[in-house]
């Protein structure tokens, strides 16, 4: 007999994974490296002494605020 169970614990952990893969983390403790989320692109050094939990570069992090600033109003 088929577990139904089963299927939706499987069901559950791939929508997880793909929720994860979609949102990322806003306040990582590890980081496996320090490249921007939306660019791909290095953060730099000084840039992450200023702010240890900095997601984007300051390029994108500067696009960001503007697009959420545009949709708050
Ligand atoms: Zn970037």
């Amino acid at each position: 007999m088929a577990d139904d169970a089963d299927r939706a614990q499987e069901q559950a952990e791939m929508m997880d994974a793909l929720r994860a893969k979609n949102t990322p983390p806003r306040r990582p403790f590890t980081r496996a490296s320090y490249d921007c989320v939306d660019c791909g692109e290095e953060i730099e050094a000084i840039r992450l002494r200023a702010l240890p939990t900095a997601i984007r570069c300051v390029f994108c992090q500067t696009e960001h605020e503007r697009m959420e600033q545009r949709y708050a109003r």
